[in-house]
């Protein structure tokens, strides 16, 4: 077995483990494989110990892999910060994207995605972080972005995405998390049908699947740790 194959296992181990002592089912809760800075190569090695679904945060570097691994069946989502100027190849070459803080950017999204393709699949990504991130829209002005964004014809709204700030505290890991369920349960309640929280990533992911996570975005579990400038909020897309 390639160690990537072993890392999946293992990571699908832990996250079978903490949807189990959540009280909740194990088949709930997505992975995405995170494969920024990885090549081809690896996602081909993680699709062939059959995972499917893979997360990239730089356009250019996560178009080019999709092209190259077109063949395989899988399932590219956006996750990172995303710029007017690039909307276009992520229209044409992602399934999902994770990121979208702007209605400007979602309204060209869903102008770019082909008609002929199913809608683009969207999360809003939300600040649950205050003055400790930078990225995501703020709570107060979410209701207003999410009916934006579910008019939008190329775009289907799955749910909300967060990135809070990196903290070994995990009851404030727990309580970050708690709030993108909480403004997820009141878009619900406005009449959003969203099935999607994307939230934990390898250092938090238990935290995240305790208040409810869906989808979780694991990259240095599965493929080893990052060269340290890919950081994930600073460099634009
Ligand atoms: C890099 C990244 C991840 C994965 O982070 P790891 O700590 O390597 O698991 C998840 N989500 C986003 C948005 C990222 O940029």
């Amino acid at each position: 077995m390639t160690s990537i194959a072993a890392n999946l296992q293992a990571v699908t181990a832990r996250i079978a483990a903490a949807a189990r002592a959540a009280g909740r089912d194990p088949d709930e809760v997505r992975l995405l494989a995170v494969s920024k800075t990885w090549p081809a190569s690896d996602v081909r090695a993680a699709a062939d110990a059959g995972q499917l679904a893979f997360g990239e945060n730089y356009v250019q570097e996560g178009a080019a892999k999709a092209e190259a691994l077109a063949d395989g069946g899988l399932e590219w989502h956006f996750i990172g910060p995303l710029q007017s100027n690039k909307t276009r190849v992520v229209a044409t070459h992602f399934d999902w994207v994770h990121s979208i803080e702007r209605e400007k950017i979602a309204r060209r999204l869903s102008e770019q995605r082909d008609a002929h393709r199913p809608p683009l699949q969207v999360c809003i990504q939300v600040n649950v972080s205050g003055e400790a991130s930078k990225s995501g829209i703020a709570p107060d002005e979410l209701a207003a972005l999410a009916d934006a964004v579910a008019a939008l014809p190329q775009l289907r709204l799955r749910g909300l995405m967060c990135i809070p700030e990196p903290t070994p505290d995990a009851a404030l890991q727990r309580e970050r998390f708690g709030l993108l369920r909480r403004l997820r349960d009141e878009l619900i309640a406005r009449g959003h049908a969203l099935d999607t929280l994307s939230m934990g990533m390898s250092e938090d992911l238990e935290a995240a699947i305790a208040e409810g996570s869906t989808l979780v975005r694991v990259g240095s579990a599965i493929f080893g740790a990052r060269a340290r400038k890919t950081g994930m909020e600073s460099t634009p897309a």
